[in-house]
C-alpha cells in the first residue's frame, strides 16, 4: 500500500505540473471535455444558502448539501463567514469531479465594516474615495469567505420613488460610468486570483432604475436611443474595467424581460461589448417571465433564459429542472450550455479555486482582517466626503465648539444600526457604529448635551413635542436628526409619497418657533421632500446613511472639522409631481422658464418647473470664486480639440473642497440635445487664498452622441460650454464652433 500511494502521488502531483503548465482556456476544455451534461447544468445552478451569520435557518440545507455533492450546484449565495462557506466546499469536494463552488454575497456598501450607501457616497463625486470604499469591502469579504459581490449596480435613476436608487449612483451617465469603473477596480482589486479580490458584479442589465411610475420591478419603455445615451453608458464602463460578470434585472424592456432579452445579452454584452464574463439572472428572474406572461411554463422560461444568453439561474430552479429535457427536445443546443459552463468555469479558475478551493476560507486571515483600524477609517473618511450641505445660512455652520449647551432632537439623535442603511442591516457589529449623540459626545465634551426625540419616524402621534420644545428652548443651538427608516429605501422599497414621513416636518416648525438657531441634518437612501424645512429652517445637512462612522462624520462636519465638499447626484425634486426631474432634459418647443408666466408654457400652473436642489448642487464653509476663463481656440475640427482653463480660487477663511463642473450644450441638432450634459468635473482641495488652475479638453468624444438610427456620431456647429459649482449654479460661460 505505501508504494500505490507513493505512485498516485507522484501521478497527481505529475498532474497538476503538468495542468499547471495549460492556460486557464486549455484547462476550462480539458474538465468541459469529462463533464457529463448533468454536471454541467449544476455548474449553470445556484442556490440561496439559507444559512446567516448564526448557521442554518431553514431545514433545507442538508437537501442542498446532497444536490452539492450529486454535482448540482455551480453556485451558492448568501451564505458568509469562512466556517460556513467551508462546509459548503468540503461538500462540492465529495462531487465527482470535485469543481470547486463560488460564493456570491450583496457587499453593496461594507461587509463587516458598513460604508456609506452607494448613493451617499455617489455625492463625493470623489473617485479615489469610492475604489478604497469597495477594495475595503472586497478585502473583507474575501476574507469572510466571499468570492463574488453582487456589486457595484449601476443603474442610472432619474426616479427619486424608486426605492433602490439608493443603491447606485444617481442620476448621470457620465458621473455614474466613472463610478462604476472605480467600483469594480475596488473590488476586483489587482485581478482575481488575489486573495482580497472579489469578483464584481454589474447590475441590473438592464434600464431596472427606469421601472415606471418608480415601482420596484415594473416595465420600462423606452427609446433605444435612451437606452444607449443615459442607461447602458455605466454598464459598458463596467465591462472596460474588467466587470467578471453582469446580472440580469427583473423588468421588462419594450416588452422584452431582460432575462431573456438577447439583443441585451448577445448583441450588446457579449457580442459589440465583447464581454468573456457570465451573467447571472436576478433572484427568481428566469421563472418570474411566466407571471409577466413571456412564457407559460419554466421549460419555456429556461429556454429563453439560455438562448438568449443567461448564464446561471439564480434560484428559479428553471435550469436545472428543464435544460436536459431541453437538449434532448433539441430546443438547446450544448454548444450554448458548454458556452455558459466555460464562462463560469474560467472564473471559478481565475480566482484560483481549482488550485486550493479553501483558499478563502482561511480563519485566521478572517479574524485579522475584518474591522481592521485602516477600515474604519476609510469609512469615517467616506463619510466625511459623502455629507451634503444643502444650505447654510449666514453662516450659522460650522458650530463653535464653546457652545454650552447643544439640544439634540428628533428620532435618529441616538439610532445606531439605522445608520448602516438598507443592504447591510444583517451584517456587521452594532456595537462599532457611532451614533450622533455618541459623536457629538466625542466632539463637545465639554458640551451640555439636552436630548429630546420629539417624534418617532412614521408615528403620528405629537406627544413628544413639548418636551422637545422646552429642550430646545434651554439650548443655545438645536440640532435635529430627522429622515426615513432605513428600510424605506431599498429593493422593494418604493414610495408614492417622498415627503419627510410622520410629523417629522411639524416638529421642525415647532421647534423653528422658539426662535433657536436650528440646524436639520436629514438621514435617507433617496432625495426627499421637505419644501418647508429647504425655505424656513437656515442650516441643513444631507446625510443619508453613513454607516459605521456616521455619527463622528456628523459630528466633525457640524464643528467644522471637516469642511464639506460633497455635491448631489441626483436631482431633489420639489413635490413627487415633478418626477421624473433630472437635469439633462432637453428643451421644449415653449419657453423654457415657465417659472412666472403660465400662459402657454411648458410648465405646471401650479409649481415652478426647477428643483428644490439641483443635480451638482453643495456647499462648504469656504467660498469659490471661478475666474479666468480661457479656450486654447474658438472652434476645432473633429480630430482636433480645444484645451479650457479657467481659475479656482478659495475666497473663504476655511481650507475646502469644491468639485468643479464642466457642462457642455450642443446648441442646434438632429436629434436635439439635453440643455445642459455633465462632461467633466474636478474635485479640487484648496487652503484660504489659493488658487489654481484647473484645465479641461474638449474633443470628439465629449461632442459625439446616438443619433435616430444608433449610430454614435458628431455633427458641426456651436456649442455653449458652463463651467460652475452646480447644474443651476453656472459661474463661467462660452462658445465654441465644432467645424
Ligand atoms: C436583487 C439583487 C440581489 C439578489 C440577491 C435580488 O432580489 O434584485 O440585486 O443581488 O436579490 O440577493
Amino acid at each position: 500500500p505505501l508504494i500505490l500511494f507513493c505512485l498516485i502521488g507522484i501521478l497527481s502531483s505529475f498532474n497538476i505540473a503538468s495542468a499547471q503548465k495549460l492556460t486557464v482556456q486549455q484547462k476550462v476544455e480539458v474538465l468541459v471535455k469529462k463533464m457529463t451534461l448533468a454536471e454541467k447544468i449544476g455548474q449553470l445552478n445556484q442556490y440561496n444558502g439559507d444559512w446567516d451569520a448564526t448557521g442554518p435557518v431553514t431545514k433545507d440545507v442538508g437537501n442542498k448539501l446532497d444536490a452539492i455533492k450529486r454535482g448540482e450546484v455551480g453556485s451558492i449565495l448568501n451564505i458568509t463567514g469562512v466556517k460556513h462557506t467551508r462546509v459548503f466546499q468540503e461538500a462540492a469536494m465529495q462531487s465527482r469531479l470535485k469543481i470547486p463552488l463560488l460564493f456570491g454575497q450583496d457587499v453593496i456598501h461594507g461587509y463587516s465594516i458598513t460604508f456609506p450607501i452607494p448613493l451617499a457616497e455617489a455625492a463625493s463625486w470623489d473617485l479615489p474615495a469610492i475604489e478604497r470604499s469597495a477594495r475595503v469591502a472586497a478585502t473583507e469579504a474575501a476574507a469572510g469567505g466571499v468570492h463574488w459581490t453582487f456589486a457595484p449596480m449601476v443603474d442610472i435613476a432619474r426616479d427619486p420613488r424608486w426605492g433602490r436608487v439608493m443603491e447606485g449612483a444617481g442620476e448621470d451617465p457620465y458621473l455614474g460610468s466613472l463610478i462604476a469603473g472605480a467600483r469594480v477596480r475596488g473590488f476586483q482589486g489587482k485581478g482575481l486570483g488575489n486573495l482580497d479580490a472579489v469578483m464584481a458584479c454589474a447590475k441590473h442589465f438592464t434600464a431596472y432604475g427606469a421601472a415606471i411610475g418608480g415601482r420596484d420591478y415594473n416595465s420600462v419603455d423606452m427609446s433605444l436611443r435612451t437606452l444607449w445615451e443615459i442607461y447602458l453608458p455605466p454598464f459598458k464602463a463596467a465591462v472596460d474595467a474588467g466587470a467578471a460578470t453582469f446580472m440580469n434585472s427583473f423588468n421588462d424592456l419594450n416588452g422584452t424581460p431582460a432575462s431573456a432579452n438577447s439583443y441585451l445579452m448577445r448583441d450588446i454584452l457579449k457580442g459589440k461589448w465583447g464581454f468573456k464574463g457570465f451573467v447571472v439572472s436576478d433572484w427568481g428572474s428566469i421563472g418570474e417571465m411566466i407571471n409577466h406572461g413571456y412564457v407559460k411554463d419554466n421549460y419555456e422560461a429556461a429556454k429563453a433564459s439560455i438562448n438568449a444568453g443567461s448564464d446561471m439561474d439564480m434560484e428559479s430552479r428553471s435550469y436545472i429542472n428543464n435544460l436536459a429535457k431541453l437538449v434532448a427536445d433539441k430546443k438547446v443546443s450544448v454548444v450554448v450550455i458548454d458556452d455558459a459552463v466555460k464562462r463560469i468555469l474560467t472564473k471559478k479558475f481565475e480566482m484560483g479555486l481549482f488550485d486550493d478551493p479553501y483558499r478563502f476560507c482561511n480563519a485566521d486571515r478572517e479574524n485579522s482582517v475584518l474591522n481592521a483600524p485602516a477600515h474604519i477609517a476609510a469609512a469615517k473618511d467616506m463619510a466625511d466626503k459623502s455629507i451634503v450641505l444643502l444650505k447654510n445660512e449666514n453662516n450659522l455652520l460650522p458650530l463653535s465648539q464653546n457652545l454650552s449647551s447643544i439640544a439634540l432632537i428628533g428620532p435618529l439623535v441616538k439610532s445606531k444600526a439605522e445608520m448602516k442603511g438598507f443592504w447591510a442591516q444583517n451584517i456587521g457589529d452594532e456595537s462599532q457604529i457611532v451614533s450622533l449623540y455618541e459623536g457629538m459626545q466625542q466632539a463637545a465634551p465639554k458640551a451640555n448635551l439636552l436630548y429630546a426625540k420629539g417624534c418617532a419616524i412614521t408615528d403620528t402621534s405629537k406627544a413628544g413635542f413639548d418636551e422637545a420644545y422646552k429642550t430646545a428652548m434651554q439650548a443655545d443651538v438645536v440640532v435635529m436628526a430627522m429622515g426615513e427608516r432605513p428600510d424605506m429605501t431599498g429593493e422593494a422599497k418604493s414610495r408614492s409619497n417622498i415627503h419627510l414621513p410622520g410629523v417629522q416636518e411639524e416638529l421642525i416648525q415647532k421647534i423653528m418657533a422658539t426662535g433657536k438657531p436650528v440646524v436639520v441634518l436629514l438621514m435617507s437612501g433617496r432625495p426627499m421632500v421637505f419644501d418647508w424645512t429647504a425655505d424656513h429652517v437656515p442650516a441643513i445637512l444631507y446625510t443619508w446613511w453613513l454607516g459605521n462612522q456616521a455619527g463622528t462624520a456628523m459630528a466633525d462636519v457640524l464643528f467644522g472639522k471637516y469642511n464639506p465638499g460633497a455635491k448631489l447626484p441626483i436631482t431633489f425634486p420639489r413635490t413627487e409631481g415633478q418626477i421624473p426631474i433630472y437635469y439633462n432634459h432637453l428643451n421644449t418647443g415653449r419657453p423654457a422658464h415657465g417659472d412666472n408666466d403660465v400662459n402657454y408654457t411648458s410648465a405646471y400652473i401650479d409649481l415652478p418647473n426647477s428643483p428644490k436642489f439641483a443635480f451638482g448642487h453643495g456647499l462648504s464653509y469656504t467660498t469659490f470664486k471661478y475666474s479666468n476663463l480661457k479656450l486654447s481656440k474658438k472652434s476645432m475640427r473633429k480630430d482636433g480639440s480645444i484645451t479650457v482653463t479657467f481659475d479656482l480660487q478659495n475666497t473663504g477663511k476655511y481650507a475646502g473642497e469644491e468639485v468643479a463642473q464642466f457642462y457642455l450644450r450642443d446648441l442646434v441638432s438632429q436629434p436635439v440635445r439635453p440643455v445642459k450634459e455633465l462632461k467633466g468635473f474636478e474635485k479640487v482641495s484648496l487652503q484660504p487664498g489659493e488658487t489654481k488652475t484647473i484645465t479641461f479638453t474638449i474633443n470628439k468624444q465629449k461632442l459625439s452622441f446616438y443619433n435616430d438610427q444608433l449610430q454614435w456620431i458628431t455633427q458641426p456647429g456651436d456649442f455653449r460650454l458652463m463651467i460652475g459649482s452646480a447644474s443651476d449654479d453656472i459661474r463661467l460661460e462660452d462658445g465654441f464652433t465644432l467645424m
